[in-house]
Protein backbone atom coordinates (compact mmCIF):
# COMPACT_ATOMS: atom_id res chain seq x y z
CA UNK A 1 0.00 0.00 0.00
CA UNK A 2 1.17 3.50 -0.90
CA UNK A 3 0.32 6.78 1.07
CA UNK A 4 0.38 9.96 -0.23
CA UNK A 5 0.89 12.85 1.78
CA UNK A 6 -0.25 16.31 1.07
CA UNK A 7 2.77 18.91 0.92
CA UNK A 8 0.35 21.77 1.86
CA UNK A 9 -1.10 20.90 4.69
CA UNK A 10 0.47 17.63 5.98
CA UNK A 11 -2.92 15.77 5.60
CA UNK A 12 -2.21 11.70 4.50
CA UNK A 13 -3.90 9.20 2.73
CA UNK A 14 -3.42 5.76 3.04
CA UNK A 15 -5.34 4.58 0.02
CA UNK A 16 -3.94 3.02 -3.29
CA UNK A 17 -3.94 5.80 -5.07
CA UNK A 18 -3.36 9.66 -4.52
CA UNK A 19 -6.70 11.44 -4.51
CA UNK A 20 -7.39 13.86 -6.89
CA UNK A 21 -7.33 16.96 -4.68
CA UNK A 22 -6.80 16.84 -0.76
CA UNK A 23 -9.53 16.12 0.80
CA UNK A 24 -8.68 18.69 4.12
CA UNK A 25 -7.53 21.63 1.97
CA UNK A 26 -8.30 21.26 -1.14
CA UNK A 27 -4.82 21.29 -2.68
CA UNK A 28 -4.42 19.75 -6.14
CA UNK A 29 -3.51 16.37 -6.85
CA UNK A 30 0.27 18.07 -7.77
CA UNK A 31 0.78 19.01 -4.20
CA UNK A 32 0.73 15.16 -2.57
CA UNK A 33 4.25 13.09 -2.17
CA UNK A 34 4.45 9.80 -2.47
CA UNK A 35 5.50 8.07 1.11
CA UNK A 36 7.43 4.69 0.57
CA UNK A 37 5.63 1.56 2.38
CA UNK A 38 8.08 1.40 5.27
CA UNK A 39 6.92 4.81 6.30
CA UNK A 40 3.29 4.28 5.29
CA UNK A 41 3.47 1.28 7.52
CA UNK A 42 4.34 3.00 10.88
CA UNK A 43 1.91 5.40 10.26
CA UNK A 44 -1.19 5.38 12.91
CA UNK A 45 -4.32 6.86 11.39
CA UNK A 46 -4.97 8.52 14.57
CA UNK A 47 -1.10 10.33 15.50
CA UNK A 48 0.53 9.75 12.34
CA UNK A 49 0.05 13.68 11.24
CA UNK A 50 1.34 14.42 14.70
CA UNK A 51 4.28 12.86 14.28
CA UNK A 52 5.10 13.71 11.12
CA UNK A 53 4.80 17.71 12.03
CA UNK A 54 7.62 17.05 15.26
CA UNK A 55 9.55 15.57 13.19
CA UNK A 56 9.26 17.90 10.40
CA UNK A 57 9.41 20.99 13.05
CA UNK A 58 12.67 18.65 14.68
CA UNK A 59 14.41 18.90 11.15
CA UNK A 60 13.49 22.91 10.70
CA UNK A 61 14.86 24.06 13.77
ZN1 LIG B 1 -3.93 19.28 2.01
Amino acid sequence: MNAGKCSVCGYVDQGDEVPHKCPHCGAEKENFQLLGEDPSAKIEPSSGTNEIHINLLGLLD
